[in-house]
């Protein structure tokens, strides 16, 4: 595929992108019925005439959903309708058993609003147009190929356990003028995003079970130029990495296509996670395909004003709030707060630090195990496996003596490999330090009587030869002893 330098797309060309954000909520149960919504089932077990769209089964809609939908259009600082319908969205696939999906046309629930994302201390306002409540598709299994994809296939399966999940889309208007920081800002923007919806809990925001997953829509105008240029829109993009990467991509490739006089396509696009590409799909429907009408079978929702405002008063601290305040709090050095936020952890931190955890002792744990670790399995932080009270907990037990920083490295494994929390991991393992003082000193002497040179050294004033008898103890002791506490028996037994 022909791309153009990155560099001369910006000399001709503006940049120009719409982020759909589709988020499936935490609801116990589905949007119209009872269903269970957890994740990893069987196929098809957590299905019903509802959610199946059979004949003659009705609707009701979730209250938690619409709760979370009102929340987070209010975190996005939106304006929230005070009157609304859901719409048929008709479309026929295999995924959508009822041949249409419930959503909300020109009636959001929210919308109006904007979120302020930084790139390289820079603020960008991206306007939000609209934040809307609709229910999920099943899912295809496409089976026999050697791309997961039908085309190729010897057939497909289909798990309708997903069908009616509840979704908020979040869809933004058109962000122009972040010119070459375009695909940071697309990036920043998810990321923000997913802070927010992670601070209300209304979404496990996992994008790579689906839980949060990006559409990007780019399209390329000439510089100067008044009207947008005609979009792609990359679907299911799931990985902040690749959000950047495609947008990135996209505005390459259009910018090749255009330069040499061609036209860009409408139409949705894949992004090869892999290769770092996008390939073209089917053309993009108009809403007009989609035949939308005002959903029958469903009343309106008018949520009260009292209940919204309500509601507003449960919305966690703003991210920059939040930002101003645990800087001041912290005490950080620049350079060190300058890595928490370049490590997205500035989140878990202030979680550890409410558990319990001086903000040293905090950022010590997550930046530097966590993060390495997060990066070996290539996922975000927040998703690494161990959460901030457990990381609290940890840090309670170094204090507390019973484990020092070696063994605590153990007990993080340990908490990664689904062994529970820091203290059974201990107890399981085994891993406690030694403060059997008889144990200690029996072997500090063996470590004496087996290096007599060492020991005359230390004998004779050379503090510093005693760190080899120590380490001679530490290992003797599989590191489960306070070396602080083998120091001063050392020197105890040789002054
Ligand atoms: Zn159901």
């Amino acid at each position: 595929m022909d791309v153009m330098d990155f560099e001369d797309v910006l000399a001709a060309y503006e940049p120009v992108m719409g982020l759909e954000v589709h988020v499936e909520l935490n609801t116990v149960s589905k949007m119209f019925c009872g269903c269970s919504t957890a994740f990893g089932a069987e196929p098809n077990t957590q299905v019903c005439p509802i959610c199946l769209g059979l004949p003659g089964s009705l609707p009701v809609i979730n209250g938690k959903a619409v709760e979370s939908a009102i929340r987070i259009g209010l975190a996005l600082n939106c304006q929230i309708a005070s009157w609304c319908r859901m719409a048929r969205k008709n479309y026929f696939y295999p995924d959508m058993p009822k041949d249409y999906q419930i959503s909300q046309y020109d009636e959001p629930i929210a919308f109006d609003g904007y979120l302020d994302v930084e790139v390289d201390g820079e603020t960008f306002r991206v306007d939000v147009e609209r934040a809307h409540m609709e229910e999920d598709t099943g899912k295809s299994l496409h089976v026999g190929g050697a791309t997961g994809r039908i085309q190729g296939a010897d057939y497909s399966l289909l798990d309708y356990n997903r069908a009616g999940v509840p979704l908020i889309e979040i869809v933004t208007r058109p962000i122009t003028g972040a010119g070459e920081k375009a695909p940071q800002v697309a990036r920043a923007y998810v990321a923000a995003l997913r802070e927010i919806l992670r601070g209300l809990d209304v979404s496990d925001v996992r994008m790579e079970q689906g839980s949060l997953r990006c559409d990007a829509n780019v399209s390329l105008m000439p510089r100067g130029a008044a009207v947008f240029g005609t979009r792609t829109e990359t679907k299911n993009v799931n990985s902040l990495r690749s959000v950047e990467g495609a947008v990135r991509y996209e505005m390459c490739r259009q910018g090749a296509v255009l330069s040499e006089g061609g036209t860009v396509r409408q139409e949705t696009r894949h992004w090869n996670e892999a290769e770092g590409f996008t390939t073209p799909g089917r053309s993009k429907e108009t809403a007009e395909d989609y035949r939308y009408f005002p959903e029958p079978d469903l009343v309106p929702i008018a949520p009260d004003a009292a209940w919204v405002e309500e509601l507003r008063a449960t919305l966690p601290e703003p991210p920059a709030e939040r930002l101003a305040r645990v800087t001041k709090e912290w005490g950080f050095t620049d350079l060190e707060m300058r890595d928490v936020l370049g490590a997205g952890a500035i989140g878990v931190i202030d979680q550890t630090v409410a558990a319990g955890a001086t903000p040293q002792a905090a950022r010590k744990w997550w930046l530097g195990e966590l993060v390495r670790r997060a990066n070996e399995a290539g996922v975000e932080l927040a998703e690494v496996g161990m959460t901030p009270a457990q990381v609290a907990e940890l840090q309670r037990l170094v204090e507390g003596g019973t484990i020092n920083d070696k063994l605590a490295r153990q007990v993080i494994d340990g908490v990664l490999a689904g062994e529970g929390d820091p203290e059974q991991v201990v107890a399981t393992r085994g891993l406690s330090v030694v403060s059997d003082e008889g144990a200690l000193s029996a072997a500090v002497e063996a470590a004496i009587a087996a290096n007599p040179g060492v020991a005359d050294k230390v004998r004779a004033g050379k503090v510093q030869a005693a760190g080899a008898l120590i380490g001679a103890v530490m290992k003797e002791m599989k590191g489960q002893a306070d070396a602080a506490r083998v120091r001063e028996l050392v020197l105890e037994k040789l002054s």
